[in-house]
This record gives C-alpha cells, structure tokens and sequence, in this order.
C-alpha cells in the first residue's frame, strides 16, 4: 500500500492532547497515525516540525446567502474564506431565498451549493417556523443537521429571507417546538426579545437618535436573557432541544448552566465577536460592527469568558453574515436601516488559536479544538466523520504554527462581501494556519486559496448526519 499523504513530525490532537505523531492518509481518510515514524511510502509528505495538527474546524454557524442573495456571498467565494480560516465543514443557516422549509427547497439548495464548485464540506439547517409547521417531520428525513428560528416578523425589506422561517409569537414556538421534538434533532433560536427591541428602536428614532451608537442600547442584554430563560422553559415543557446561538450575555449563559445542571438538554453557541470586541466597535465601524446580538461593554466581555471556561459554551460558530457594503451604508443615514451581521468565517478559528497562544484569558488549545471542531462534530452528529482525528474519520486537518505571526487584512480575504470585514483588520495573530486539509487534499497553503490551479475546485462536499 501507498498512502496518498503523511503529515509528519507534528504535535497532534489526539484523545484530548497533542502528542508527536505522523499521520497517514489515503482514499480521503485517516488510514493510521503513528508516534513512531511512519514506514509507508506517500505520494507526497507534509513536515509538521514544530507546528499543530488539529482536525478541521467546524463552523456552527454560516450563512451563504445562495441563492437568491449571490451578490453578497456564494458556495465557492465564502467556501474559500472557510478553509483559509481553517474550517473544512459549514453548518448553514437558512436565511437564504427562500429558506430551506420543505424538501424541494432543501433539494434546490444542495443543487446550487453542488454546482457552485465550492471547496469546502457543508451541512444544512432547516428552517423551521409558525407558518408549514407539518413540514418540520418530513423534512428531517433529509439529512438535516438541525432546524433554525427566528422569533421575529421578517425584518422589513428582506421578507423572501425569512418564509417559513419564524416562530412570530409564543403559540407558534409552542407547535414549532413539539414539531422539533419529534424528530430529536435540535432548534437553533436566535434568542432576542422583539417587543422590546422595537419598543427601544421607536424611542430612539422618535428622539433622532440614528447613530451607529444606539445600536447597542436598542438591544440590551435584558433583551437577550429574557427570551433565553423562555425559551429554555418552553424547550422544557415540549422536550425539544435547545441551541441557543450566538449567545453574547452572562445572564443568559449562566440560565443555560442552571438548565444544564437540572439536566435539561440544550447547547450553547458564541462567537468570537462577543468575546474579542465591544460596543466601542460601532464607533469605529459603524454598521460594519452591527450584529445581532449586539457587541457589548468590556464588564460584559470579561463576564462571559467564565462560561467558555467552565464547559457551558458547548461551541464557537462565526454567525459568518456577508453583505454588500451599499446594503450596510445605509446605516450612514440610520444606523437602524442597516442589516445585521460580520464577516467572520476566515478568522474563527485563528482568533481563538490566537487567545489561546496569548493565555490571557486563560482558555487553553486544547479547549480551542473542543470549541471550534470536537463538540460541534458530537453535537450535530457528524462525528466520528469530522471533528477528531482517528483511523477511519475524514482527513479534515489544519496545521498551525504558533510561532509565526499573521496580521488580518481583509483585503487578503476571500469572501465576495470582503469590503465590510472590517472589525479585526490590522489585528496582529500569534499564529499562522499553514495547511489545511479537506478529505486528503491541501485546499488552503500559507493563506492562499486557489482552487483552479490546485485543482480542488468542487472538492466540497454534502454532509449528512448520522441516523
Ligand atoms: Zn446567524
């Protein structure tokens, strides 16, 4: 036997640590990984001398945007800006148009994402909401990793984005959630509590106050962990899994502890945004640095670190949401106006890899692997497939080298919404990804992505979750 790749000489993730191993890959798995040298000739041999080897990351949390809103971002461009990030398989959130409600939607999508030629693996969210709640059975027939809700009307002016894709009002999440139950698979719940936003946004329209500023005070953190504590007591009554997304509150992470420690079944997503960056952001950047949940105070930051410490952040998705600069500039006018969300898919993992080299917050690379790679694989059902590395798993790696330094240029970046991929510019990391590696081939080197000359173009490929 010849193997097609050895990755050599590294310090592998394995069983929780790293350990100096070489790893072995042929027919787009793992074939054997070895601490004592490899004694099988490859077609080609990767030094890992003084770097990492980590499984692939997993995204818990992107948005494409393809179809119906290409020009912000396509399965190939934002294929690209994940595997330069070190992320082999996305998990997409349906706010597309339309999103994924019923099969033939979801068929379509994987259609497009198919022929879209992208380079990296990918998994679907459904939608799920109070308007085709029959369809919530039927659809989780199709390889589904989990639904998605939002519980709000349709922001205005983006209607087609958001069909079948919200729960409106407490009835709906009541149905919605037994729907979900049956299936067993898990509700993603953008948790912010509308009344009050919009109480808020009103107020502030009324006193002209439309600055990039009172973005962060339209959305305080009551008005995450209010809808956090209801939506654990209603995932509660019906037996439905909870994933609480994006999460960005002490108070709300701390709700889902006290759950988690009663025994209820729910997961826990943040971002690296809401543990890197605060609200002086919007200042800087103005809508550039509009997300949903907003960015908060420093107190706030520094209060949430302790539950990424202490196991109740179960994973670290990007909430990766392209738009064109002209749809965020409206926010010049009235911060309000302005659609919300960051490119992020390209710098998730390096951020994190980047606190971890740092240690000031005390966050170790092993609980950066869990985060980014290990917990989201388990938690979507995608693993032993992704997320770890072991004989018979995909050979979905990243290699890192935590000597070198990156700095982040969102020129280099290559996602077709690059233009908005302001917030951690000029960031110097104390890292460098130097590989990484979907399913045995090198899709990304020293940053650079090309998939027509590497001919990995198309390399990218559906995943389904186990049964
Ligand atoms: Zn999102």
């Amino acid at each position: 036997m010849k193997l097609d790749l050895a990755v050599v000489n590294g310090k592998v993730f394995i069983n929780g640590r790293f350990i100096n191993a070489d790893i072995g890959i042929k027919d787009e798995k793992i074939e054997l990984i070895s601490e004592n040298g490899l004694d099988i000739e490859a077609d080609k041999v990767i030094d890992a001398e003084g770097k990492y080897v980590i499984p692939g990351g997993v995204d818990t949390h992107v948005h494409f945007r393809d179809p119906g809103h290409s020009e912000r971002g396509t399965f190939y461009t934002e294929s690209m800006a994940a595997v330069a990030g070190g992320t082999t398989t996305i998990l997409e959130h349906p706010i597309s148009s339309p999103p994924q409600y019923n099969k033939e939607i979801l068929d379509n999508r994987k259609k497009v994402a198919k022929e879209r030629q992208g380079v990296v693996d990918y998994a679907f969210f459904a939608a799920a909401g109070g308007q085709y709640p029959e369809e919530i059975t039927k659809v989780a027939k199709e390889g589904i990793v989990a639904f998605k809700t939002f519980l709000h009307e349709a922001p205005e002016g983006r209607e087609d984005e958001f069909v079948g894709l919200t729960m409106a009002n407490d009835y709906e999440i009541y149905i919605g959630m037994q729907e979900v139950a049956k299936t067993g698979l898990m509700l993603a719940s953008h948790a912010e509590n509308n009344d009050l936003i919009q109480g808020f946004i009103k107020k502030f329209r009324q006193e002209g106050k439309v600055g990039a500023e009172y973005h962060c005070p339209s959305r305080p953190p009551i008005s995450e962990y209010t809808t956090v504590q209801k939506m654990i007591t209603f995932a509660e009554a019906t037996g439905c899994i909870l994933d609480l997304v994006h999460i960005s509150t002490a108070k709300a992470m701390q709700y889902a502890k006290e759950a988690k420690e009663r025994g209820q079944k729910l997961y826990l997503e943040t971002c690296p945004h809401y543990l890197l960056l605060t609200e002086e952001e919007l200042i800087k950047h103005g809508a550039y640095a509009k997300c949903n949940p907003p960015l908060r105070t420093k107190e706030e930051v520094d209060n949430i670190w302790k539950y990424v410490l202490d196991g109740t952040v179960d994973f670290i998705g990007s909430d990766h949401g392209p738009f064109l600069a002209e749809e965020k500039d409206k926010g010049l006018k009235d911060i309000f106006l302005a659609p919300a969300g960051t490119v992020g898919i390209d710098v998730r993992l390096p951020l994190m890899i980047n606190e971890a080299v740092e240690g000031k917050r005390g966050i170790t690379l092993e609980r950066v692997v869990e985060l980014c790679c290990e917990n989201p694989a388990k938690a979507f059902n995608i693993y032993p497939k992704k997320g770890v590395i072991q004989p018979g798993s995909d050979a979905d790696l990243v290699i890192f080298d935590t000597n070198e330094k990156y700095v982040i240029d969102w020129r280099k970046n290559y996602s077709k919404s690059k233009e908005i991929a302001k917030i951690y510019d000029g960031k110097e990391l104390n890292c460098k990804l130097n590989y990484t590696i979907l399913r045995g081939k090198v899709v990304m080197k020293d940053g650079l992505v090309d998939p027509e000359k590497d001919g990995t173009k198309g390399w990218g490929k559906l995943v389904l979750r186990n049964n």
